[in-house]
């Protein structure tokens, strides 16, 4: 297959908002596809060339692409500019300017030099990415000229509708409406005609969140193929997560007699770390990794030092939760100030200044060896085997009333106690909250690791926010409305949120939040969604035309909200189902959505992806819980 074949796929899937269809377009794309090119091409529908745990960016902004669509089509920058203030998408106005400069026979003059290392307009793949990788690997002096030049060379050669994509995808506008369970369907499909086969494709997708490696085993192997997925030191883990109960009764209804951990308020930290001996490489290999896959080592050049201290394991992956405290008082800080380590520059002193610790908690691989199909018991043995801890009288003052050896190091041991009593639980519960800690994880004896799943091995009992609603909701921002009176200042009314529905890879609206914001926080909402803005809604989103808001914003910001309870909504889209009228041509509410009283603006959560916010089904389950 080339690029010109694929972008009639591409120019399907966009014009569809259908899951099912989509499903059906990418099935017959990756039936279409041969093993080495099926990678590519999942890289390529993300917009993107490595998997998305990859820091890899295009470096690639509006003004710079329109100079290498000028240069590509031997044209005026102004010309590029004015058709695409007409058209509002430079994708498509470059195809509209490739096409005008065909008929004229444009395409056939003599061309500033743009190198001619390609002939076929038609593209193949392979050229294609081995273009984009170089334009994303290009850094330094030079490299703008570099990067428009090789632009300009794909602009050249390819026909008029892979031009349209060929500009998209460096600046991240791709905007397919699907993510990365959409393509693990098609895969199914692709293999069975059904999605029959998702759940173990999406269990091997867990352990190895690389679409484009799954998709070139699947398609190599078939699914004996991912028998052999295994964790791989370096590419991130999904990391397993809790649901949520409300009493130690409750808990041990559920899961018995269990360890009871303290819930920290930090950054979650997925640590990878091979030891240098068994490499023979020069200096150790460390990486660190957020709950949204994002590559975090340079945060915690401090974590990066006691992980090389602390660990005897030639090479392992481990979690724990990173927190923040006060060098003075040694007390801890809350998530938003563990957070300000998260800075591109200065990154030694802030680790001077906002010191931290790291308490782990779960071990996921060890010297060849999975843990995640290992109990909770057998985890935590070995874990305690392989990091080591000493003692520092100094710290923390309160933090270890239990006595246990873990007090000073930069690595310690998540507060752990095995219990069946209730008292214990109440007992660790206000320990931890009385430190600034959530309240409590309770976690299944014999439970495995559950790689990317919400699962009850895992259960967690939080500080009450409010009477009805005890838990805080993490939600999408989607778009704003512009501000009145006082907020004219920022330009930003209310913000749009959403939750996510599993079922239909979209998002689904639930509040609107803005009144009670301090400037602060519109300040910092202002400089977060900056880089998101959209002309158009972005097709997974399904929003009410009455809350249209007057700036889209693309999926990437989740912010964490507390509201006093859920209720019904005709307006919000979050559990709401439409039916046909009797005469078959209008809609009208048949259930109501979900709608949140009173938001509050938490906490911003960077650590989030999009797919990572409070899903329909864990909403409708609050709200039949709530009050209760
Ligand atoms: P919340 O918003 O309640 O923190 P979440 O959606 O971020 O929840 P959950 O999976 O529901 O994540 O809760 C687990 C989170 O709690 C982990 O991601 C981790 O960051 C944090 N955590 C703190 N202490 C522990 C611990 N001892 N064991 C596991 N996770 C812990």
């Amino acid at each position: 297959m080339n690029f010109a074949e694929l972008s009639t796929y591409f120019e399907r899937l966009e014009k569809t908002t259908s899951r099912n269809t989509i499903t059906e377009i990418l099935a017959e794309l990756f039936k279409k596809s041969t093993p080495d090119a099926i990678g590519k091409i999942c890289y390529l529908l993300q917009g993107r060339v490595v998997p998305l745990f990859e820091p890899i960016e295009f470096g690639v902004a509006d003004k710079m692409m329109m100079r290498a669509i000028a240069l590509g089509l031997s044209i005026e920058v102004k010309t590029v500019n004015d058709v695409f203030k007409k058209l509002g998408d430079i994708g498509s106005a470059a195809e509209f300017l490739k096409k005008a400069g065909k008929k004229s026979h444009l395409a056939q003059q003599t061309f500033l030099d743009v190198g001619n290392t390609i002939k076929n307009e038609k593209l193949p793949i392979t050229d294609v990415f081995d273009h984009f990788v170089k334009i994303a690997k290009s850094t330094g002096p030079g490299s703008q000229d570099e990067k428009i030049k090789l632009l300009a060379e794909l602009i050249r050669v390819a026909e008029p509708l892979s031009v349209r994509y060929l500009v998209r995808i460096p600046l991240g506008k791709m905007r397919l409406g699907f993510s990365d369970m959409t393509i693990l369907d098609a895969l199914s499909w692709m293999l069975k005609g059904d999605k029959s086969y998702k759940k173990k494709i999406e269990a091997a997708y867990n352990v190895r969140p690389d679409l484009g490696y799954i998709a070139q085993t699947v398609k190599a192997r078939g699914m004996d193929g991912l028998r052999h997925v295994t964790p791989k030191v370096g590419t991130p883990i999904m990391m397993a997560r809790a649901n949520r109960l409300t009493s130690a009764v409750e808990i041990f209804e559920k899961i018995g007699k269990c360890a009871v951990e303290y819930k920290y308020d930090g950054l979650r930290l997925q640590v990878h770390y091979v030891k240098s001996e068994k490499r023979k490489a020069k200096s150790e290999k460390i990486k660190m990794f957020s709950r949204n896959l994002e590559d975090v080592t340079p945060m915690f050049p401090d974590i990066a030092e006691a992980v090389k201290l602390q660990t005897e394991a030639d090479e392992v992956i481990f979690e724990g939760e990173v927190v923040a405290y006060n060098p003075k008082t040694h007390v801890f800080v809350p998530f938003q100030e563990t957070m300000q380590r998260k800075r591109k520059y200065d990154i030694a002193a802030k680790a001077l200044e906002i010191p931290v610790k790291l308490f782990v908690f779960e071990l996921l691989y060890v010297d060849g060896i999975s843990y995640l199909t290992k109990t909770y018991e057998e985890r935590k043995k070995k874990l305690k085997l392989i990091i080591k801890t000493f003692k520092d009288s100094r710290f923390p003052p309160k933090a270890d009333r239990r006595g246990n050896d873990t007090t000073g190091s930069t690595i310690v041991y998540a507060q752990e106690k095995v219990t069946q009593n209730e008292t214990d639980v109440e007992d660790m519960f206000a320990e931890s909250v009385s430190l600034h800690f959530e309240g409590i994880i309770a976690k299944k004896l014999d439970g495995v690791y559950e790689a990317g799943i919400r699962g009850w091995n895992w259960i967690k009992f939080k500080k009450a926010m409010s009477k009805k609603l005890n838990d805080t909701l993490d939600v999408l921002v989607m778009g704003y409305t512009l501000g009145e009176g006082k907020r004219t200042a920022f330009g930003v009314g209310q913000f749009l949120t959403g939750v996510y529905d599993q079922k239909q890879d979209k998002f689904m609206t639930v509040t609107k939040i803005g009144t009670g914001l301090t400037d602060e926080q519109f300040r910092e909402f202002i400089k977060r969604v900056h880089k998101l803005k959209s002309k158009e809604k972005p097709a997974t989103y399904e929003v009410d035309t009455l809350l249209t808001p007057d700036v889209w914003l693309m999926p990437g910001l989740v912010v964490e909200v507390s509201s006093d309870e859920i209720t019904r909504s005709a307006v919000h889209t979050a559990g709401r189902v439409m039916e046909k009228s009797k005469s078959g041509k209008a809609f009208s509410v048949k259930t109501p959505g979900f709608a949140l009283r009173f938001p509050r603006l938490e906490k911003f959560r960077d650590d989030k992806r999009p797919e990572d916010a409070t899903t329909v089904t864990e909403i409708d389950s609050l709200f039949k819980k709530q009050g209760q």
